[in-house]
C-alpha cells in the first residue's frame, strides 16, 4: 500500500499534491483541489488571540497609606 507523506500511515490511494508534489491521502488533504493539508494549511480552526488593553493601570498606582 503507498505511504501518506502527511501522515505518514499506509492508505488505500494517495493523491499527489499539484504544489508541492507529496503524496496524501484524502484524509490529508483536498483531493478535489489535489493540495495537501501542508499546502492547504492547518489553520481551519483559527487561533484567536485577544489582548485586551486596559488602557493603562494607575489607578491603582497612587494607593498610598497616610
Ligand atoms: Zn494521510
Ligand atoms: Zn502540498
Amino acid at each position: 500500500m503507498p505511504i501518506c507523506e502527511i501522515c505518514g500511515m499506509e492508505a488505500v490511494e494517495v493523491f499527489d499534491c499539484s504544489r508541492c508534489n507529496a503524496k496524501f491521502c484524502k484524509e490529508c488533504g483536498n483531493i478535489k483541489d489535489k493540495l495537501c493539508y501542508d499546502c492547504l494549511g492547518w489553520n481551519s480552526e483559527q487561533l484567536e488571540v485577544d489582548w485586551e488593553d486596559e488602557g493603562g493601570a494607575d489607578s491603582w498606582v497612587d494607593d498610598e497609606p497616610h
